[in-house]
């Protein structure tokens, strides 16, 4: 049985309830963050909890806990759990009020975590790609905020399986945003280039590390637009996210990319980011406790 935190409890996750009045429920009126969680230690949280601030300010809803308190419910949660390596979702909603568009007075926010195994990406998919294709960017223009309102990536998400296809990569007015539930990179003339930050896309933590992996290994990379036509021509496309971490596309629109394998600037990126991966799991257990980050 798997523990989860509601409104400052731990507890089962079959005794957790909560009312359908939920502005979450009616509205979708709520924020959330995925942090993997690797020898049961959240990865880049100090990150994670940033960009959950952001969120928390973005759609004027007041932070239920201080970053310490975050950290502290969120260890512990991994620990009442069994995996070593776990996926924590967490969701913060306005609260129980009755229905009405209006923000309530003096309520509280709902707040809920819970964990799931974090299983690896498969090794057959890493080494084959992923297939993708591009949709049109139907999203609003606050899409640097990780609300709970997700329907537009659900249908977009799923418009890309109902055609066999991973991800649909998203375009507006001829720029490329990011995935539907991804950042996306591309290597144009060996160059790594990805879309800047900005309200038309997520600033995904796993984005940022690919920077700062690719700055501390004299990897060329720069943040610029990207467009269809770029898309056509690059030599690599990838999909990056907290629980997939960096996936090659091979196949974009039915057409191959890369001659229909993962490229090299990818096979060299990935085996940087699984030994960031395992120095971070190594300093955690040298250090016992560890910092808290
Ligand atoms: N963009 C969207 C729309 C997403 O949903 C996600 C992941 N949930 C990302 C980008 C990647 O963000 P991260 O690297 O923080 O998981």
């Amino acid at each position: 049985m798997r523990t989860v935190f509601l409104n400052g409890e731990f507890m089962p996750a079959s005794s957790a309830a909560i009312s359908p009045l939920d502005r979450g429920f009616i509205f979708g009126d709520g924020i959330y963050e995925v942090i993997p969680a690797y020898g049961r230690r959240p990865f880049r949280l100090a990150e994670h909890l940033e960009r959950l601030r952001h969120s928390l300010d973005g759609v004027r809803i007041e932070p239920p806990y201080s970053d310490e308190q975050w950290s502290g419910i969120l260890h512990e949660l991994v620990q009442r759990n069994h995996e070593d390596d776990q996926s924590i979702y967490l969701q913060v909603t306005r609260g129980v009020a009755k229905r009405d568009h209006a923000f309530p007075q003096g309520v509280r926010p709902t707040v809920f975590a819970m964990t799931s195994p974090l299983v690896p990406v498969p090794a057959e998919i890493r080494s084959g790609g992923v297939t993708a294709i591009t949709l049109d960017d139907i999203r609003w223009e606050y899409c640097h905020l990780k609300t709970t309102s997700l329907l537009p990536n659900i249908l977009l998400r799923q418009q890309a399986l109902d055609q066999g296809a991973a991800e649909a990569i998203l375009i507006r007015r001829g720029e490329v945003t990011e995935g539907a539930a991804s950042n996306l990179f591309v290597v144009l003339d060996g160059v790594l280039v990805t879309p800047p930050k900005g309200p038309r896309l997520l600033p995904g933590i796993t984005r940022d590390l690919i920077i700062e992996i690719a700055a501390g290994n004299g990897i060329d990379c720069r943040e610029g637009t990207v467009t269809s036509a770029d898309l056509s021509r690059a030599q690599e496309i990838w999909l990056t996210s907290s629980t997939r971490e960096i996936l090659p596309v091979t196949r974009l629109d039915g057409r191959e990319v890369g001659g229909g394998r993962p490229g090299p600037l990818w096979t060299r990126m990935i085996a940087l980011y699984q030994d960031y991966k395992r120095d971070y799991k190594a300093r955690w257990q040298a250090n016992g406790d560890g910092p808290h980050d």
